[in-house]
């Protein structure tokens, strides 16, 4: 059986056992033939738990991983099993469980309290994703797929829908500061926001805002917590699956495509609708490559400059939808200052890790993740001043302009004035003549998402 994996840029061949994995993936799916234009490379999930540090890895690293592996099995334990395996083991009496019951009850009732807000745009995701025992991304999306009539609409399967949505919260790495799953929650929940804006939510088809929160809760699934500088100079295998290009993007893609494949969610559905389903979310996912934001910011600016975008057009419509999710990725610095700053803090100690072992291996520190060079407000101002500000300029413009639109407008330009004072706040006086207005150049914050 000949199995080929086709690219943007053509046919690649793999090694033996990529084959096999996607073999039995297309076996086990049994509906797409070898060598058909639309089959598509899944990844196995599993095949890299972590970032693969196999030429790096030293003893501490190994206690890391460990460390790391036992964490997300802790994390998978429900809060009332939590409670009650701690409780036995002081030696507690085990007839506690209608308590524990009540408590868990009464998270659940406030996370379902704040589900009732959860198209306000100060939702506060970190204090859903506590009150959710960590299940935010599942909790949400099941939420959003019943607001909007998609289960009914596409004759979901609930257990097969469950199956994939805790498949993919939990191939993200709860140890990465930033990318996690409460990052995809977050991004899934500015989408939605985005979805319902007046200029947007009467022309989106069930499809459209199946694709929007689908691509929107994977669109980092699997994200290692590096660069893909990175996965390049340490000649990681995803690298040069992918041609050194889009290398993280086509891994969430592909995982997602896997995962779809393994839980059978699409099973029921004609073969082309499922293949166009996974192309479009593919299309969506690569997207939120941070590389690409001039060729879409310039077509976004071109069809607002022309009034040519034609909602009633599917393809208009996906490529609103690119944008929506570009913009829900980098949504940060647009919310409240006491979540923002959660998350600038967040992705600079990602940065930071990074910077942490590169040095630790004697490799050059990628730039904005040297703790002692890059701070945390010059890396915000310059990610606010070159890639935030741009591109929510255009999405106002689009949106004519929405009240949401304003809200968000009035916080970068709120968190950026903050930014600037922490940073001249921690700056000597007599260097700040010389700090450039907006922090790292563009080429430096392009590596930020
Ligand atoms: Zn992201």
């Amino acid at each position: 059986m000949s199995c080929l994996m086709v690219e943007r840029s053509g046919a690649v061949a793999l090694k033996r056992s990529e084959q096999n994995a996607i073999q039995l993936c297309m076996l086990a799916d049994g509906r797409l033939n070898t060598g058909h234009a639309g089959v598509l490379l899944v990844e196995r999930r599993g095949s890299y738990p972590l970032i693969d540090l196999r030429i790096l890895k030293t003893s501490a690293q190994q206690g890391e991983v460990e460390a790391g592996t036992r964490r997300k099995v802790k994390r998978q334990l429900s809060f009332q099993r939590y409670c009650q395996a701690s409780r036995l083991l002081r030696g507690a009496m085990p007839n506690t469980t209608g308590s524990l019951h009540l408590l868990d009850e009464n998270y659940l009732g406030q996370a379902a309290h704040m589900l009732s807000k959860v198209g306000t745009w100060n939702f506060d995701i970190f204090l859903f994703d506590r009150l959710t025992n960590g299940n935010s991304l599942v909790t949400l999306m099941c939420h959003l797929f019943n607001v909007y009539g998609l289960v009914h609409h596409f004759q979901l399967d609930m257990i097969k829908l469950h199956r994939f949505l805790g498949m993919v919260q939990d191939d993200y790495h709860s140890q990465n500061p930033y990318h996690n799953a409460v990052h995809a929650a977050d991004v899934t929940q500015a989408m939605y926001c985005y979805l319902k804006e007046p200029k947007l939510a009467e022309q989106l088809s069930p499809l459209d805002m199946f694709l929007a929160l689908m691509a929107a809760a994977a669109h980092d699934v699997d994200h290692p917590g590096v660069n893909q500088p990175f996965l390049i100079k340490t000649r990681h295998h995803l690298a040069s699956l992918y041609q050194n290009t889009s290398v993280l993007e086509s891994h969430h893609w592909r995982s997602t495509v896997g995962m779809l494949r393994e839980s059978g969610l699409l099973s029921h559905l004609p073969a082309d609708i499922s293949q166009d389903i996974e192309q479009q979310l593919g299309s969506l996912i690569l997207a939120t490559d941070i590389s690409r934001q001039n060729e879409f910011l310039s077509t976004f600016r071109e069809h607002l400059d022309n009034q040519d975008l034609d909602l009633q057009l599917a393809s208009h419509r996906h490529f609103i939808l690119q944008i929506a999710l570009k913009c829900a990725d980098i949504c940060n610095p647009c919310r409240v200052w006491e979540l923002s700053r959660q998350w600038s803090e967040r992705v600079c100690e990602e940065f930071y890790r990074q910077g942490d072992l590169e040095r630790k291996f004697d490799m050059e520190v990628s730039p904005l993740c040297n703790q002692q060079a890059d701070s945390v407000p010059a890396i915000q101002i310059g990610f606010i001043s070159y890639i935030v500000e741009p591109l929510f300029d255009e999405w106002h413009r689009f949106t004519e302009p929405s009240p949401l639109s304003h809200t968000m407008m009035g916080h970068i330009h709120k968190n950026k004035a903050s930014w600037s004072r922490l940073r001249y706040a921690n700056t000597p006086s007599d260097t700040q003549a010389e700090e450039p207005e907006g922090g790292g150049g563009r080429g430096e914050v392009e590596g930020i998402s």
